[in-house]
């Protein structure tokens, strides 16, 4: 049976863009319902230490997502731990299913985020020295040799960002690179990056990596191994909805509307340039205000 509830906007994860949205829907009059099926956070409650986001030097992941969460509960934001598992448009309305429990909403907004592709080495999992994002733990590599894997537009520029902080930087490239000529150009300009063509088949190390072994038996000293791979959106839930996506992302306006009416997406779903816990935010905020702005 269809529960009705009395609320008109349901929320597809609580990361920093769900909760933005949460708290701009609810501060508007409006009543959100987050809907998370792990823990609060997202991505970020695994991120060992931010250290660029507004009003803190430095704060451990898993404590910047619960400072958000608290907000949540102080605003009395209904939070439901909840798995979707499809989307369905009934006239004007959205049906939400876990598989068992269905709830309904006038909008909603996807702020599902992603994944990330890993190389799927044993140890990836284990070792400290091992990142997915060189703009949040560079800095902790700061005058070390490191490596990058990946061949694509972010690859090269997180190489580019890292040569300014690391003494090395080695890039990996599997095939071909498939970066833009101008970030291509740039990279091979600068000094301290080296590109290396093969793949990365061994992490070394005990508790942190101390080096990496290629497929050709080539081995790297590096204390810092960078995974550039690609991301992949959570978007498993979304097939009976009628959304324009590239390569799994979905497509906004800058309102943050997709093209299903009454449906939004936010954040690292969203097909856009930079994935930030600030863009997130500011994402999850101009969909609430859009919502708010249509009541
Ligand atoms: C290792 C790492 C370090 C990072 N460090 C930084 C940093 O220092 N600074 C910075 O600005 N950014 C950093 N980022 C990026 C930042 O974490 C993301 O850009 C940000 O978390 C995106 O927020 P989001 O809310 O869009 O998505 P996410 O954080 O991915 O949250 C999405 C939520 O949706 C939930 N969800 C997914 N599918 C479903 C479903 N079917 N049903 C219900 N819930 C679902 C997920 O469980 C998750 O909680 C880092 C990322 C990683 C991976």
């Amino acid at each position: 049976m269809v529960k009705i509830l009395s609320i008109k906007v349901g929320i597809i994860g609580a990361g920093p863009a769900g909760m933005a949205s949460a708290l701009y829907l609810k501060r508007s009059g409006l009543d959100p319902v987050l809907l998370e099926k792990s823990a609060p956070g997202g991505q970020v409650v695994s991120t060992f230490a931010v250290e660029n986001y507004l009003g803190f030097n430095e704060i451990n992941g898993a404590d910047l997502s619960l400072k958000m969460f608290d907000q949540m509960n102080y605003h009395k934001i209904e939070y439901k731990t909840f798995d979707i598992k499809d989307i369905i448009k009934k006239d004007s309305k959205f049906i939400v299913t876990n598989g068992n429990d269905k709830l309904e909403f006038d909008k909603i907004i996807i702020a599902s985020g992603k994944r990330r592709r890993k190389l799927n080495l044993a140890k990836e999992e284990k070792l400290k020295g091992i990142s997915y994002c060189a703009v949040c733990d560079g800095t902790f590599y700061k005058n070390k040799d490191v490596a990058i894997v990946g061949g694509g537009d972010s690859a090269l520029t997180e190489a580019i960002y890292l040569s300014n902080i690391c003494s090395k930087v080695y890039l990996i490239v599997r095939n071909e690179v498939r970066a833009k000529e101008s970030i291509f150009e740039k990279v091979k300009a600068i000094k301290n990056i080296e590109i290396l063509k093969g793949e990365v088949s061994e992490l070394v190390g005990i508790n942190n990596l101390e080096k990496i072994i290629l497929n050709d038996n080539t081995s790297l000293d590096i204390l810092g191994l960078f995974i550039s791979i690609g991301g992949i959106p959570n978007n498993e839930f979304i097939n009976s909805l009628n959304l324009d996506l590239n390569q799994g992302y979905i497509k906004t306006n800058e309102k943050m509307e997709t093209s299903e009416k009454g449906v939004f997406a936010v954040g690292d779903i969203r097909d856009k340039e930079y994935y930030q816990i600030a863009t997130a935010i500011n994402d999850g905020v101009i969909a609430a205000l859009s919502i708010a702005e249509e009541e």
